[in-house]
C-alpha cells in the first residue's frame, strides 16, 4: 500500500508504509522519548497570545535542536536534508502524542510548512542543504517576502527589483507584512528581474539575509499590541546568484509552489507541521467556553449557536481530511488547496463573530487592560480580517477555485501579455 507524502505532489508514492516502521511502534518510541525531553506544559503560563516575547524564540529554537538532536524533527522531510523521511501518519500520531508538551509551534508557519517546503521541491541541492536543513535543525528560521505596499492580492504586479551584477544580484524595493521576519534569519523573496516581460513572467525567487546592512526593518505595531509584521526597505541589497531558486525570470512558479504550501498551511492540512497549539488559554477559547464564562450556557438561543459552531467547526475538519486525501490521489488538482484555505478563513471569522455576539460589548473594553476569555474574544475580533487576507484573500481564494479547479472562464486582465513596463500602475 502506498502511504502519500503531500497532496498533489510529485513525490507522492515515495514512502511504502512496508519501508517504514510501523505508526505504532513510532507513536510508542515518540512517547518515550518525549517524556524524557521535552518540557510539559505549565498550567500557570498563557499560551496561544498574539503577542510572541522575544524569549519565545530562543526558547523555540533550542526546542527544535532538541528534536533534531533526538531524530523527531522534519517527520515529512527526506532523511538527506535532515528529516525523518517519515509519512503524515507518523506526523499525525507524532502530534497526538506531544499535545501536553511545549513545542516549537513559532517554528511551524513559516519557516518549515511554507518555506521549507518550498526549497525541498524548487531549491538545489546545495540550497537545500543549507536552507532546509538549517530550517529542520532548528539553526536557521526562514520567512516570505512577498506582499508590497502596492498590493498582496496582485502578487505578480510587484515593484521590488533585482539587477544581476556578476555573480550578484543587487535588490531595492520594499517588502511588508512579513510574519515573524524579525525573528527570521532568511527569506524567500519574490522580486522582478525582466520589465520587459508580461508581469508573471520577470520574476524571479531568491534567497536573502533578513538582517543586512542594506536592509531597514522595522516592526508594525499592531491594534491589540503585538508586533508580528514587518517591513523591509532595500537599498542596493547584494546577495550571491546562487540564491536564485529555480531559474531567472520563472521565479513565478517558484511562488505559485510556495502559495501552494501557504494555502495548505493557513488550511490546516501541512504535513509539515509539527505539534499543535495547546487547547487553552489565549486565542483557542471555545465558543461553549466563552458562553459558560459570561453564564450563557443555559440560555436556549446561546446554545443553538453553540452547536451550530460546533457543526461548522467538524465540517472544517473533514473538509481539510477529504481535499487533502483528494489531493494526495490526484483525484484534486493542487488548486484545491484553496478550498481549504477559503474554508480555514470563513468558519473561523464565524467563530470570531458569534463569540463576540456572546460575550457583548465587555470583550470590547477589555481589549485594553482586560484578561482572560474575553480580552481574548476582543483581540481576535479586532483581528477577524486577517483570517481572510493572510495566505491570500477569501477573494482570490474564490477566483482560484472558480478558474483552476472548476475551470470556469478566466478573469479579464488587461496586463496580461503586456510588458510589464508598460503595465499602467496606480499613484
Ligand atoms: C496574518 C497575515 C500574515 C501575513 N503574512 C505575510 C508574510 O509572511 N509575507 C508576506 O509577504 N505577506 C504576508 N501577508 C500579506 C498577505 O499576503 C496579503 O495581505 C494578501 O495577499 C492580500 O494583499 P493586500 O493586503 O495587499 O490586499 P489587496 O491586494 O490590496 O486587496 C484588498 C482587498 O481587495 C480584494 N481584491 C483585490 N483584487 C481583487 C480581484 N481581482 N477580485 C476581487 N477582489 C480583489 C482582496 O481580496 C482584498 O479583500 C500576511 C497577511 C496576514 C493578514
Amino acid at each position: 500500500m502506498l502511504v502519500t507524502n503531500i497532496p498533489g505532489h510529485d513525490r507522492v508514492g515515495e514512502f511504502m508504509s512496508d519501508q517504514l516502521e510501523s505508526v505504532e511502534d513510532f507513536r510508542i518510541r515518540a512517547r518515550a522519548w518525549l517524556s524524557e525531553n521535552m518540557p510539559k506544559l505549565d498550567p500557570a503560563k498563557e499560551y496561544n497570545t498574539n503577542r510572541v516575547a522575544d524569549r519565545e524564540w530562543v526558547e523555540h529554537r533550542a526546542l527544535q535542536k532538541k528534536l533534531f538532536a533526538g531524530g523527531f524533527a522534519g517527520i515529512c522531510f527526506p532523511k538527506e536534508y535532515g528529516g525523518q523521511g517519515l509519512s503524515p501518519a507518523h506526523q499525525a500520531a507524532f502530534t497526538e502524542e506531544s499535545v501536553s508538551y511545549e513545542m516549537p509551534l513559532r517554528l511551524n508557519v513559516p519557516s518549515l510548512s511554507i518555506c521549507s517546503g518550498m526549497l525541498l521541491d524548487m531549491g538545489s541541492e546545495e540550497q537545500k542543504q543549507t536552507y532546509l536543513r538549517g530550517a529542520i535543525s532548528g539553526e536557521m528560521i526562514l520567512c516570505q517576502f512577498l506582499s508590497e505596499p502596492s498590493g498582496g492580492s496582485d502578487l505578480a504586479g510587484l515593484l521590488t527589483r533585482a539587477q544581476r551584477d556578476g555573480d550578484t544580484y543587487i535588490i531595492n524595493g520594499q517588502k511588508c507584512w512579513s510574519t515573524f521576519a524579525y525573528a527570521a534569519d532568511f527569506a524567500t523573496c519574490l522580486v522582478r528581474t525582466d520589465w520587459d516581460a508580461p508581469k508573471h513572467r520577470g520574476l524571479s525567487m531568491i534567497i536573502v539575509p533578513v538582517h543586512d546592512d542594506a536592509t531597514h526593518l522595522q516592526r508594525v505595531r499592531m491594534v491589540d499590541g503585538s508586533e508580528e509584521f514587518c517591513e523591509e526597505f532595500f537599498t542596493d541589497l547584494v546577495v550571491p546568484a546562487g540564491n536564485l531558486v529555480g531559474t531567472e525570470n520563472d521565479g513565478w512558479t517558484v511562488g505559485q509552489r510556495q502559495l501552494f504550501y501557504e494555502r495548505q498551511a493557513v488550511g490546516g492540512g501541512s504535513p509539515y507541521v509539527s505539534g499543535q497549539p495547546p487547547t487553552r488559554g489565549g486565542s483557542s477559547a471555545t465558543v461553549e467556553e466563552v458562553a459558560r464564562a459570561v453564564g450563557k450556557d443555559k440560555d436556549p438561543a446561546t446554545r443553538e449557536i453553540v452547536g451550530w459552531q460546533s457543526a461548522l467547526d467538524t465540517v472544517n475538519h473533514q473538509l481539510i481530511k477529504r481535499i487533502t486525501v483528494g489531493m494526495a490521489s490526484g483525484e484534486y488538482p493542487a488548486m484545491a488547496s484553496s478550498m481549504m484555505r477559503l474554508a480555514h478563513a470563513e468558519i473561523p471569522q464565524h467563530k470570531m463573530d458569534v463569540m463576540l455576539d456572546i460575550a457583548g460589548d465587555e470583550a470590547v473594553t477589555s481589549v485594553v487592560g482586560g484578561d482572560g476569555y474575553l480580552r481574548s474574544v476582543g483581540v481576535q475580533f479586532l483581528m477577524r480580517q486577517g483570517a481572510s487576507l493572510g495566505g491570500g484573500s477569501s477573494e482570490m481564494s474564490r477566483n482560484m477555485i472558480s478558474e483552476r479547479v472548476l475551470m470556469m472562464p478566466r478573469e479579464m486582465a488587461a496586463d496580461r501579455d503586456v510588458p510589464f513596463r508598460e503595465v499602467r500602475r496606480g499613484r
